[in-house]
């Protein structure tokens, strides 16, 4: 699988490739982005065009090198996540990589450590791996995989160059879904949609429950400014109820804030998630101002921190919507 089988991050495959033909690729990158995005895809097929041995500049993914970086059992490429049973990413694991770094390439090429999920590092891990950032082994590098820079020590975050992936719009998830995996075009549309942003949601088999929960969401959000208190009062009654039910709201509401952004900024449904929804996000695009869309992208973040203290979800939840409704009606 080229690089031009990689879907959408036309922009991030763009300054990676040219980077790669001229050079002047960084030691330490830090991808950002939403879960499922591709984030990870892309780090393994950057180590794999440093690897492969059939392509130049580009990978073919069918060569022992990219298999092997495929399988993650490739000696020079190195994957460190969260181990079995483990709240974090220890210490421990960060010196065998940095151990492991310092090393010679076993093939000659350069030695690459992706770190994913690297919030999930804890702060010793962190400034473990801050010692090796700041003297970085020849030939070596480094990626983080981060859903924002949330959780990373901002010293750690200025030591890497920084590409930031955003979910990929409903038209491209559905021309995928269409044109690789042989679906009609009217579930490719509901499935997108349903996706926010994400091909390894759209793959998954639990979609059909996030779908119709997701159905229900739109309907309510077009309604929250008409439907007043009552309206956010069941809708956060019934998100409070579960935790995870909240976080996943959350994550959706965060599709539809950009969807609002991405609208007011170009007029335009071409790169949004919630296509299926075009209408109602053109009407609440045309309402809300950009500095209180923004506000209310920042206040997500404060309720997911709040939800995760275990504060009480629902009264989290109606302070959220009250803010959504006053931005959006
Ligand atoms: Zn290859």
């Amino acid at each position: 699988m080229p690089f031009a089988d990689i879907v959408g991050h036309e922009r991030q495959l763009a300054s990676l490739r040219l980077a790669l033909a001229t050079g002047r690729l960084h030691h330490a990158y830090a991808f950002t982005g939403p879960e499922g995005v591709g984030k990870k895809t892309v780090a393994l097929a950057l180590a794999k065009t440093l690897h492969c041995s059939e392509a130049k500049h580009d990978f073919c993914g069918r060569c022992a090198n990219c298999v092997k970086i495929d399988n993650h059992n490739h000696p020079d490429v190195r994957v460190v996540s969260l181990l079995p049973k483990k709240n974090d990413i220890s210490i421990e694991q960060v010196r065998v990589l940095d151990k492991e770094l310092s090393y010679r390439a076993f093939s000659g090429g350069k030695k690459v450590a992706v770190i994913d999920p690297a919030p999930l590092m804890n702060p010793a891990a962190q400034n473990a791996l801050l010692k090796t950032l700041e003297e970085p082994p020849a030939g070596s590098l480094l990626i983080l995989i981060a859903a924002g820079a949330g959780g990373l020590l901002p010293t750690l975050l200025s030591r890497c160059l920084r590409l930031s992936f955003a979910p990929l719009p409903a038209r491209v998830v559905a021309d995928y879904l269409i044109s690789r995996q042989a679906m009609a075009a009217e579930p490719a549309a509901l499935v997108a949609a349903a996706s926010l942003g994400s091909l390894g949601r759209a793959r998954s088999s639990d979609l059909a429950e996030l779908a119709e929960k997701r159905k229900a969401w739109v309907a309510a959000i077009g309604n929250l400014a008409q439907g007043g208190y009552g309206a956010r009062a069941a809708l956060a009654e019934g998100l409070g109820k579960e935790r995870e039910d909240a976080f996943e709201f959350l994550e959706w509401l965060r599709s539809w804030c950009r969807d609002l952004l991405i609208f007011r900024a170009t007029g335009s449904e071409r790169d949004i998630c919630n296509l299926d929804a075009a209408q109602t996000i053109r009407r609440q695009s045309q309402n809300a101002r950009v500095e209180g869309l923004l506000a209310l992208w920042a206040s997500m973040a404060v309720t997911e921190g709040r939800i995760r203290r275990n504060v009480n979800r629902r009264l989290a939840l109606e302070d959220l919507l009250a803010r959504v409704a006053g931005v959006t009606s």
